[in-house]
């Protein structure tokens, strides 16, 4: 699929409206990184660290997670990476970690919860990111913020981790930023001083999607009655934009459907300026967004969600058939 697309692939996702989106590309393992290249993406824009924690049979130590992340930045050739510290809990259960019987795991103790109560690992794992940078540039992102007081405190684990560095006399990044992603709703509504604090903001659809639906990711029976395109999902992330567009906080869409193509136009047409997605998806996507008007695709979706349509799925993507 990468060499149908290789004609673009260094070519920028320009619109016809000249509105460049930016494409990155998730990963999770050193395996993946080749594909930054191969697949023309602008960077990583999520990289899900608990994979490296998860194909292992004990937990990790800080230096080999430092030379780990270190790989990872250096093989990234300059490339942002945007490293989503550990997302345990709920589908990711680590072999080597008491399982905790919960009933509802997925809205139980994971990500960021169990770094925040249990801090021993995320203080290893900001050490290691923090080393692996090297004196160059970090985006470390937290998974799973529900509010703002636990941004801060998640931050705050950040701050320590560096004043120990500096204690230590290890050199700091040149420029860190620390993002949150936001999977929850409650997230949108937070009050402004966390837009303002927050240095990016990463839309994590998949959970997002599950707890605005309250339809269970894993459970094939209800994870697809749900559009991603339906009206109000759609006005939530319009909401979510608006309130970035207030602070002047970067977002950009790192779920699975910001690979699909009619979804990365119509997130696009929102006003979304940067999608992460499966590699192999960022030449499709590119292909598409070169050769549509934003405009366009943006009052189809308005004249659908004025008829009362509760997704605009069928409109835009019949309109789509005439343009490509
Ligand atoms: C998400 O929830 O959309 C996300 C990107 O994270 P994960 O799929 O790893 O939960
Ligand atoms: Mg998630």
């Amino acid at each position: 699929a990468q060499e149908r697309y290789a004609s673009i692939r260094d070519l920028p996702a320009t619109t016809k409206c000249g509105t460049t989106i930016s494409l990155q590309m998730n990963a999770g393992l050193i395996a993946d990184l080749p594909s930054l290249e191969g697949s023309g993406a602008e960077g990583v824009g999520l990289f899900r660290t608990e994979l490296q924690f998860l194909i292992r049979n004990q937990m990790p130590r800080r230096a080999e997670l430092s030379a780990l992340y270190s790989r990872v930045v250096k093989s990234a050739k300059g490339k942002r990476i945007a490293f989503r510290t550990l997302d345990i809990g709920s589908d990711k259960v680590l072999p080597y970690m008491k399982p905790n019987d919960e009933p509802n795991p997925a809205m139980g103790w994971r990500a960021i919860r169990v770094g925040l109560d249990k801090p021993g690992v995320l203080r290893m794992q900001l050490q290691a990111l923090l080393r692996a940078a090297d004196g160059g540039p970090l985006s470390v992102m937290f998974p799973f913020i529900a509010e703002y007081a636990e941004f801060r405190a998640a931050k705050a684990e950040m701050d320590k981790a560096i004043a120990r560095e500096k204690i230590l006399g290890h050199i700091l990044p040149s420029k860190l930023e620390v993002g949150a992603m936001l999977e929850t709703p409650s997230l949108a509504y937070a009050p402004k001083a966390f837009f303002e604090e927050v240095d990016f903001i990463s839309i994590g659809g998949n959970d997002l999607k599950q707890f605005f639906f309250a339809a269970d990711r894993e459970n094939e029976r209800v994870r697809k009655r749900y559009d991603t395109l339906n009206a109000s999902f759609l006005q939530f992330l319009q909401h979510v934009i608006a309130r970035c567009a207030e602070s002047g906080t970067p977002v950009s869409f790192c779920g699975e459907d910001a690979g699909r193509p009619v979804e990365a136009l119509c997130f696009a047409a929102l006003g979304l300026r940067s999608l992460s997605m499966r590699p192999a998806s960022v030449g499709p996507v590119k292909h598409l967004l070169r050769r549509v008007d934003l405009n366009e695709v943006r009052a189809i979706m308005d004249e659908s969600v004025a008829r009362g349509d509760h997704s605009v799925r069928r409109s835009v993507a019949d309109w789509l058939v005439y343009q490509v």
